[in-house]
């Protein structure tokens, strides 16, 4: 059997995560996972292309093979950028508390757990599961675009959850905020470019395997 100490993968470090459906991953993304971990100083940022979202379970997503190696493509290029199959792997429902414990499990206590999200997933946060043991575990790097007054963000989540965890979500302005990949999948159904919302290899793996077209 494994020791403890020998399961410990990260020691001393500045992880952060990114969960996503990525269906496709833009340059939003990847935008904002390269700011955070510059801003942040983070040893390295991984992409958790999720299972099967519980937010999104009305919606049609594409096959989780292909949302896994969208995200594989888009961040081949980074030295820093890794991309983990927990979630994809892992059956049910995805929950950002089964990864984050999972990913605590690899760290030990001087190393430091980042959630990064948009600002708009952050005023989701408070009907998450587990809330409080997600904030026990990590801090949230919360991406705003330029200009967002985040004042409102405070407001509305002061309502909502305690002042010691507010002070866990930590604002980042980033540009590129106004890419979304709905709007990329409502484009290619339109016959609309996406050159330049995306890396090329998506785009390409995109037309390759005729993802996001109305089969009629
Ligand atoms: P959809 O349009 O289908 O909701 P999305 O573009 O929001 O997709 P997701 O995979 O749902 O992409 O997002 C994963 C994470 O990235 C979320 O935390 C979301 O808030 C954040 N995010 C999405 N788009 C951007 C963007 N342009 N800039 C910064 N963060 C973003
Ligand atoms: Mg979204």
């Amino acid at each position: 059997m494994q020791s403890h100490e020998s399961r410990l993968l990260y020691k001393k470090k500045r992880i952060g995560l990114m969960g996503g459906t990525f269906d496709p991953i833009h340059q939003g993304h990847l935008v904002t996972a390269e700011s955070a971990r510059s801003e942040f100083s983070l040893d390295k940022v991984i992409f958790v292309p999720s299972g099967q979202p519980p937010h999104k379970k009305k919606l049609p997503i594409s096959n989780k093979e292909h949302r896994y190696l969208m995200t594989v493509l888009a961040t081949a290029v980074n030295p820093y950028f890794e991309v983990s199959r927990v979630e994809i792997d892992r059956p049910g429902e995805s929950y950002a508390i089964d990864t984050v414990r999972y990913f605590r499990s690899m760290m030990d206590e001087a190393s430091e757990l980042f959630f990064i999200t948009g600002a708009d997933a952050i005023l989701e946060i408070v009907n998450w599961k587990d809330v409080k043991g997600l904030f026990d575990r990590c801090s949230f790097i919360a991406a705003t675009r330029p200009g967002f007054d985040l004042s409102i963000l405070r407001d509305e989540l002061l309502n909502k959850i305690s002042i010691n965890y507010l002070e866990k979500i930590i604002p980042l302005e980033v540009p590129a905020m106004a890419i979304s990949s709905s709007n990329i999948r409502h484009r290619i159904e339109n016959n609309r470019t996406i050159k330049y919302l995306l890396p090329d290899e998506v785009e390409n793996f995109i037309y390759k395997n005729m993802l996001y077209k109305k089969t009629t």
